[in-house]
Parts: structure tokens; sequence; C-alpha cells
């Protein structure tokens, strides 16, 4: 299987790596990146037979992704998610039927986008003979590293803030990885799993401390390009936490406008936050290159309750070089408008999907965005994942029922 990587290059100081080697962050601390040999698959490919029609899911994209041993690629039945353009609640968040599309993520391998990046590090992991890997999470980075560890044969050490939702952790723990709740947030579990590395030798996963989770959710944007040929929307709306998928989908489109085959303007690229765990947003406020850590970080969207990014800087300048914003969105804003989606388009979104589409919201408000222009929201996890409204209403089948009721 042919691999185009050249080299890993230091995102801060443009440093240059050689890839067949096991990395974790570059000399100064800062995420490495993957660079490949554009001009050579210029030459082997096209715009029309870029995508291996052959391969499942994402693998489809092999030209612009780093796995070159096929015995290394750990698969769990990837697929290409589907876009649902949103209808009733369209108008109701102040948009237009049809303009409004969700690409849901859901419907990847343990019902999050974190297996697109999890996949691609436990491959590379595998290629690298690497045995045990750990990682700290707010859930679904954990159950992806968990059965894609497991997929592969290798120990997986998890570690996970106390008050994760109780199905993440318990999935995390059935997928066989070694699972632990910690008293603190997500940088408190980066800390002991950094810590673990020299004490007990296992790989950090953590997101962008090792060059390949990037590569795997790059291809959101690869998928995108495909799926709208080659019509990117006028705006792509993501949850924000540690970023990696903004980031990773804005490399994207640098790869694919460098290879020639993208042109146009490019998407605005819009963070999400909570009002609770803000700092990219207030970093953007403020003019900042990067996000101060933010005190007492809280959300029910735990997916983006991450105080401090490693990769804040690639944030800030995705969001800047593409013309976008931050903007951070209240926790009721977020139910009040997952249900709204739930109940008028059957469509069940995660907090943190549901954050976009109040993202949205506030988007059109601002004027940041119209409602003429196609715009995606990611939603990132299935909303099975979070808890739900009760159920209240009774029927006893031994006292005469009221038909009328259900009319
Ligand atoms: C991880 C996660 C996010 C944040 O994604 P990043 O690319 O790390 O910013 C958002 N939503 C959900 C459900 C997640 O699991």
């Amino acid at each position: 299987m042919k691999s185009y990587v050249t080299h890993l290059e230091c995102s801060a100081s443009s440093e240059s790596y050689p890839a067949n080697k096991i990395h974790g962050l570059s000399n100064i601390g800062k995420p490495l990146l993957v660079r490949y040999d554009l001009e050579q698959i210029k030459y082997d490919l096209s715009k029309d037979n870029w995508c291996l029609n052959s391969e499942p899911g994402f693998w489809r994209y092999q030209a612009l992704l780093p796995v070159s041993n096929k015995s290394s690629r750990i698969s769990l039945g990837e697929v290409i998610t589907p876009l649902i353009p949103l209808q009733k609640s369209a108008t109701q968040i102040g948009g237009k039927a049809e303009n409004i599309i969700v690409k849901d993520e859901g419907r990847l391998p343990t019902g999050s986008f974190k297996a697109r990046g999890l996949a691609l590090a436990v491959s590379m992991a595998h290629q690298f003979g690497l045995k045990h890997l750990a990682i700290p999470t707010n859930g679904n980075a954990g159950a992806a590293l968990a059965a894609y560890a497991k997929q592969a044969q290798m120990k997986a050490t998890v570690f996970c803030p106390d008050n994760t939702p109780e199905i993440n952790v318990s999935e995390i723990q059935l997928q066989g990885a070694d699972t632990y709740l910690v008293n603190g947030l997500i940088n408190d579990c980066g800390k002991i799993v950094l810590e673990g590395t020299k004490k007990v030798g296992w790989f950090d996963v953590s997101t962008l401390k090792e060059p390949y989770r990037i590569e795997g959710k790059k291809t959101m944007g690869l998928e995108l390009v495909e799926q709208m040929n080659w019509e990117l929307p006028g705006a792509i709306i993501y949850p924000t936490g540690g970023g990696t998928g903004l980031i990773g989908m804005w490399k994207a489109f640098q790869e694919l406008k460098a290879l020639g085959w993208l042109t146009g303007n490019l998407p605005k690229m819009i963070a999400v936050q909570s009002t609770g765990c803000a700092p990219i947003v207030r970093a953007f406020d403020e003019g900042l290159d990067h996000a101060p850590f933010w005190e007492d970080a809280h959300t029910v969207a735990s997916g983006i309750r991450v105080p401090a990014a490693i990769g804040d800087f690639l944030i800030l300048e995705a969001i800047r070089e593409s013309n976008g914003s931050a903007l951070a969105v209240e926790d009721d804003h977020i139910i009040k408008i997952r249900d709204l989606i739930a109940k008028e388009d059957g469509l069940l979104l995660c907090p943190e999907g549901a954050a976009t589409a109040a993202g949205y919201q506030l988007a059109i408000e601002q004027k940041i965005i119209s409602s003429d222009e196609k715009v995606v929201l990611f939603n990132c996890a299935t909303g099975l994942k979070y808890p739900m409204p009760k159920v209240i209403k009774k029927i006893n089948k031994d006292d005469p029922i009221n038909f009328e009721q259900f009319t």
C-alpha cells in the first residue's frame, strides 16, 4: 500500500522530523503535522480518481493518509457519514430548510467522530509496534481508543474526569480498556498520562500529542469535499474542544488546494464553545494567538469541556485565515435546540452537535453568516449517549382508556 508521507513538521517552528520514527510532540512541545509528497500525488492521481472506491469509509482517502502497511489498518466498519438537511427546525433557528446541513458523525464505530482520529492513531501505533496506549478523555475518545486498541490486540489505559457521562465510562471499560475515574478535569487526567509515559512506558495518544489523530479527523474535510462534489459550504460550525477536527479539516482543504483540485473560497470555520468553558472564544475576541486556561470549566456538552488546548494557536489561525468566528452558547440554549430538532425533524443530536445549531442562531443574529448560504453543522456523536427527558405519561391497562387523548 503506497504512502505519500515525506516527513513530519513542527506546527510552530516548521522544523522537520523523519516520518519513519515514533513521535509525540516536537522538541519545543508543539503538535507535529504530517506532510505528503503532493507533487507525486498530483502526478499519480487526479481529481476524478483520488478516492479508492473499493475501500470502506474514510480509508478511501489513502493517498492523503499515513498508514502504509495494510495489515496495520485497524478497522471496525467505518462509514461515510450522511449529510442531513434540517427541515422544519431550520426556520425556527433563523435559517432556511435545506441550507442547514447536519453531518451526522454519530454513525461511526463507537458512536462518535473520535473513531476517525483513534483509528488512525491506533493503526500507526500498530505499524510502529507499540503495545500499550493511554489517553485522558471526556468519554468519546476513550471509547474509540478502547475499541480500536482491542481490535489491534493492544493494551489501553484510560483516565476520565469522575463526572464523565456514565454511559461513556461504562462503554470504555466494557470494550476492554483499563478505566479510571479521576477527581479532576481532562487536563488533570492528561498530567497522569504524561507522567505514565516515563514511568510505565505507555504511549500518549492525547489530542494533538501524537501526529496521527489529526490525520483521521482530517477525513471529515475530505469526505465533505467528496460528498458536496467540490462545492464546499459557506461555513462549517464545529463544537471545539481540543480542536483537532477544525484544524484537521482546515489542513485537508489546504492540501486539496495545493493539489490544485479545490478552488474558490473555503468555508468560514466557526468554532462553538459553551459559555461555561470558552477559552478559544475569549482568545478570539481578545485578538490573542494563544488561549489562556479557563477556570472552573463546566458544561452539559462534555465533549467540549476542555479548559486548555495544546493546539489553541492552530485553531485560532484556522478561524482567522478562513474569516470565521468563535461563539459561546449557553447550556440552556443547547438543550432547547437539541429538543427542538429532535421533536421537529426526528433527528437526535448530542449536546455538542446541538451547540453548533445554537451557534448557527447566534451567527445569523450577528450577521456572521446569511441564511442564504449553505452551512454544515457537525453532530459529533450519537445523541443516545446523553441523558434525555423522562417519559411521564402512563396508561393503566386495567382501566378504561380514553382514546380521545391520542388524537
Ligand atoms: C471530542 C469531542 C468534541 C470536540 O472535538 P475536538 O476536535 O477535540 O475539538 C466535540 N463533541 C464531542 C461529542 C466530542 O466527543
